[in-house]
């Protein structure tokens, strides 16, 4: 069933249909922003005595590769519905030996060496409605929301996944994979993973005001710290699906820990710090 309106959710999750598609009682609904369609309709249900808003981040088909994704449209999608906690499950390169497939890395860090993301809602561009956004700057020091890094490690560990807390996720533009070069150097840096999507997401993330916890599953072990034959697409996909019901037990769980919408009180609540967005969050 698709509903145009008044459908409500507290939290989003950006991950495929393994995470929703047995769910009793899904809705879908599809959201227009200002910034055009985001990656598909969102998926709305009921987890853990929370609603959720899922969002298939590269389409329910997997037509988007990680550079054509719109990043906006989507974050403002999922606030538009009410959700103010995102979970942004992925998979992810290993850059040290010891993060080998299946290990799940919830980061502290970020680096970002995308080249062609649009990557802020503040570039000054009118949007449909008349607003036009001020020239803001927001913090990003610490890009993840701590109080849902702490949740999403403590809760995996409680199910018996050894998460590891903290480390470094960089991003690269993709779709390709690294070379040698680029990997070995990315593990010299002290960077623990290495992703295709988890930027920009934070940073829009982080200008909604949206608290934004990335769980990364290690499907492979990154080019330079690998002897064979480097990484294949084959090999991410046969990892991830192997991981999914762990993956979405953990994430169903994360969802009924989170403290309630309204007893937010990170560091996320607030990134605009007294300016004046110049535009009205939906
Ligand atoms: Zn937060």
């Amino acid at each position: 069933m698709v509903e145009m309106s008044g459908a409500r959710a507290d939290i989003g999750v950006i991950g495929g249909s393994g995470f929703y598609s047995f769910l009793e009682d899904v809705t879908e609904i599809t959201v227009e922003t200002p910034y055009g369609p985001p990656s598909d309709s969102l998926f709305l249900g009921d987890v853990a005595g929370r609603r959720v808003a899922f969002l298939p981040r590269h389409g329910r088909k997997h037509h988007l590769p990680p550079h054509k994704i719109n990043y906006r449209a989507n974050l403002w999608a999922l606030r538009s519905v009410g959700a103010r906690q995102v979970l942004g499950p992925c998979a992810v390169g290993g850059l040290r030996a010891e993060f080998g497939p299946g290990t799940l890395l919830v980061p502290d860090q970020l680096v970002d060496r995308t080249k062609s993301r649009v990557q802020t809602y503040f570039d000054g561009e009118v949007l449909p409605d008349g607003g036009q956004p001020n020239v803001v700057h927001v913090s990003l020091a610490d890009p993840y929301c701590p109080v849902g890094r702490r949740v999403a490690v403590d809760t995996a560990r409680a199910g018996g996944w050894d998460a590891v807390d903290g480390g470094t996720l960089v991003v690269v533009e993709g779709p390709r994979f690294s070379t040698r070069a680029e990997s070995r150097w990315h593990a010299a840096q002290g960077w623990s993973v290495v992703g295709m999507t988890g930027h920009p997401e934070a940073i829009l993330a982080r200008e909604l005001g949206l608290c934004y916890t990335s769980l990364t599953l290690v499907t492979d072990l990154d080019a330079g710290a690998e002897t064979g034959e480097g990484v294949s697409h084959e090999e991410v996909l046969q990892v991830f699906a192997a991981n999914v019901d762990r993956m979405r037990t953990v994430l169903f769980d994360v969802v009924g820990g989170l403290p309630p919408i309204a007893e937010r009180d990170c560091l996320c609540v607030d990134p605009w710090g007294g300016q004046d967005p110049g535009i009205t969050l939906p």
